[in-house]
């Protein structure tokens, strides 16, 4: 029996299995079987379709030291407390569920639609991964950046998942073997992963459609849900249409970084959300960052030069750039003063981009001095500052961009290199935006950000007062920012 043009070798719908076992690890090997025209004669090819299955994982679940596919039955079988704590501490090895992770997982599980706002750095993907092997379904996840979802997929296959994924050029025959095997039922993939204009075209919706109604699909992920918003800077086209899952008849969970709560409602409203639709907001506060305002004399790699100098001395930051051309001057400059900087911008020959972040990323060189494309979707924990060279364009993007700083949870630094002339590179963009309420709301953005920089009040409490008004979580800012730091201000009761 065959969905395409890629035949199971062996009887029935599942290809037959070829296990290899040495020393605590296990790969198995799926066979295909296939046709091919060479020569005027018909050759048949046997593909053998190779799985890994890390060590410790299989180590950790039986004593044979193998494990199926699908880690859901051997797991939970030996599961004593909650399902998905166990999963998270013997699959992902993490004591505990941090922020709001648990309370996600629990509304996902109950089938309610759940929009999760985390800020960078939060874990979100355990709130989908960890789901995905409670129950024999599909988790499909949209990721807006391919260069990102196959990442993620690497991530996910490293922790012993089954993952798969489609896009458009893809090989032939890998395309038939996923899209054979996702019709398998009980499945045997927890996540699929695919990008709005993968998931949007006919094909692949009709695929997923049939899918949810043979009742194989878990929920649907919709990742940097912000790209929703038609008036944001991050909007894609393509996501205004992933309304469309909704009408499946399957939960979603709509996930995003730090957003106003304008933003919020775009997202409820774009995604066609129904009105029961749980929000979960994580606080931005992060108790580990300092804040700092810092003002930009001459062209500011001089001051760059001395804060690195006095405080983080062989330790890795990023440097924000507006511009390209900034990059590539300002590790310059601070390369001269003997710091070991990179930069990296989106025009560069992607060799050379990978080589940098490759070197960066490697601790071999501290500090990438980088335009804002550069940071989504990199996992580096040890971050101890983040210089933003110019003013950021908008609290949104401070927040991210900073929030890069001292994941690991250790005490790390952020700093805007303010000057009242910068906001003019901003104010050049923003003009040349076609419509006017995105100038407005692009020019009220920036505006925030500039009496963040000039507005002698805590920092820490701006910051989180500008995301919720109710969340007193920074009020007690304990000197983390210059302003209260400092001991000639005495900080105004409001
Ligand atoms: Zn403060």
């Amino acid at each position: 029996m065959h969905f395409g043009q890629l035949r199971t070798y062996g009887e029935g719908t599942r290809p037959a299995v070829v296990e290899v076992n040495s020393e605590g690890l296990c790969v198995k090997f799926n066979l295909w079987s296939s046709t091919k025209n060479i020569g005027g004669r018909n050759i048949r090819i046997i593909v053998a379709e190779s799985i890994f299955v890390r060590r410790d994982v299989s180590l950790n679940l039986a004593e044979n030291n193998t494990m199926p596919i699908n880690l859901c039955d051997s797991i939970i079988g030996e599961m004593t407390g909650k399902k998905s704590v166990d999963i998270l501490r013997r699959v992902f090895h993490y004591e505990n569920f941090r922020g709001k992770q648990e309370e996600a997982i629990d509304s996902i599980c109950r089938r309610q639609n759940t929009v999760l706002v985390m800020p960078t750095g939060g874990g979100k993907s355990i709130c989908y991964a960890v789901p995905a092997l409670m129950e024999q379904k599909i988790v499909v996840v949209i990721f807006p950046l391919l260069a990102l979802l196959l990442d993620q997929v690497e991530r996910m296959k490293s922790r012993g998942l089954n993952v798969c994924f489609l896009m458009n050029d893809m090989d032939d025959m890998e395309r038939q073997s996923v899209i054979h095997k996702l019709h398998f039922n009980p499945p045997e993939y927890n996540c699929l992963f695919l990008t709005p204009e993968t998931v949007l075209s006919s094909s692949v919706f009709d695929l997923i459609s049939k899918l949810s109604a043979d009742n194989l699909i878990n929920f649907f992920v919709i990742d940097e849900a912000h790209c929703v918003d038609t008036w944001g800077f991050h909007f894609r086209p393509s996501y205004s249409e992933l309304w469309r899952l909704g009408t499946l008849g399957c939960p979603l969970l709509a996930m995003t970084g730090i957003v106003t709560s304008r933003t919020l409602e775009t997202i409820i409203k774009n995604l066609k959300l129904s009105n029961d639709t749980t929000v979960i907001k994580q606080v931005c506060n992060r108790p580990n960052l300092f804040y700092h305002v810092v003002d930009k004399t001459s062209n500011g790699c001089d001051k760059i030069v001395s804060i690195v100098q006095e405080s983080f001395s062989g330790q890795c930051g990023i440097i924000y750039c507006i511009e390209r051309r900034d990059t590539a001057e300002v590790a310059y400059h601070i390369q001269k003063a003997g710091l070991n900087a990179v930069f990296f911008h989106a025009a560069m020959d992607v060799h050379a981009k990978q080589a940098t972040v490759e070197s960066w990323k490697a601790g071999i060189a501290h500090i990438i001095c980088a335009t804002v494309a550069f940071g989504m979707g990199i996992d580096k924990s040890n971050v101890k500052f983040v210089i933003h060279y110019s003013i950021p364009k908008d609290f949104e993007s401070y927040v991210q961009e900073s929030g890069r700083a001292g994941r690991d949870g250790s005490e790390a630094h952020c700093f805007i290199l303010f000057r009242f002339e910068d906001r003019t590179k901003h104010m050049r963009n923003i003009c040349s935006l076609p419509d006017s309420d995105r100038k407005d709301v692009s020019l009220q953005g920036l505006n925030d950000v500039v009496k963040y920089c000039i507005t002698p009040f805590c920092r820490r409490k701006q910051i989180v007062h500008y995301f919720d008004n109710n969340d007193h979580s920074g009020d007690e800012c304990q000197r983390t920012c210059d302003i209260c730091a400092s001991d000639e201000f005495v900080q105004p009761v409001d």
